[in-house]
C-alpha cells in the first residue's frame, strides 16, 4: 500500500498555536507528515531559518508521540512543487483563515496544478479559538510589549520576549 505523505509548508516565523492546531488535524489524515520551513527571504523573517526549524521541531515530539505519525521538519528553498516531489508527498496541506487567505491560496493552487496535477492541495481550518492568529500579528504584539501567551507555545513566547527585550 502506498504511504500517504502530507507536506505542510510555511514560513513559521514563528510557529503559532494556529499552525499547531492545523498539524494536529493533519496527522489524522497521513501516514507521515513533512513540515517544510521556507527560507522566504522576501518576507524578511524575524527568526533565522535554523531557529524556526528548531522551534517547530521542539513542538512536534508530543504530537508525533500522541498520534504515532512520524513528523519530519525540513527547511526548503526550492519551488514548492519540486520540494513536494523530492519529499514524495502525495498532497500539500495548507491552513485557511477567514477570507484573507483565500485569494492567495486560490492562485497558488491554480499554478501548482499546472506544475504537477498529481499532488493535491488540501485545506484545513483551525479551531475557532485559533483562527485569527497570524505570525505577523504575534510579532507585532510582542514587539510592542503585549502579552502573546495565548497565541504561541510557551517556548516560542519566551524566544519572542527575549528577542524584543534585546532590541
Ligand atoms: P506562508 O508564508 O506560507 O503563508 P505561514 O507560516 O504564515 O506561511 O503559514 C503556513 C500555513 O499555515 C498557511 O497555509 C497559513 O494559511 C496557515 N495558517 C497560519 N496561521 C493559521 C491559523 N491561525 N489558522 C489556520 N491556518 C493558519
Amino acid at each position: 500500500m502506498t504511504q500517504r505523505i502530507g507536506l505542510y509548508p510555511g514560513t513559521f516565523d514563528p510557529i503559532t498555536l494556529g499552525h499547531i492546531d492545523i498539524i494536529e488535524r493533519a496527522v489524522k489524515m497521513v501516514d507521515a507528515l513533512v513540515i517544510g520551513v521556507a527560507v522566504n527571504r522576501d518576507k524578511g523573517p524575524l527568526f533565522p531559518l535554523d531557529e524556526r526549524v528548531r522551534m517547530v521541531g521542539d513542538e512536534m515530539a508530543v504530537i508525533s508521540k500522541k498520534s504515532g505519525v512520524p513528523i519530519r521538519v525540513t527547511p526548503f528553498e526550492t519551488l514548492l512543487m519540486k520540494f513536494a516531489e523530492e519529499q514524495k508527498a502525495n498532497f500539500i496541506i495548507r491552513g485557511l483563515r477567514a477570507v484573507s487567505d483565500f485569494e492567495y491560496e486560490f492562485q497558488m493552487v491554480g499554478m501548482n496544478q499546472k506544475l504537477n496535477d498529481d499532488i493535491e492541495t488540501v485545506f484545513l481550518m483551525a479551531d475557532v479559538r485559533y483562527q485569527f492568529i497570524a505570525s505577523r500579528l504575534v510579532k507585532e504584539v510582542a514587539r510592542l510589549g503585549g502579552d502573546i501567551d495565548a497565541f504561541v507555545p510557551a517556548a516560542v513566547g519566551a524566544a519572542l520576549k527575549a528577542k524584543f527585550a534585546k532590541g
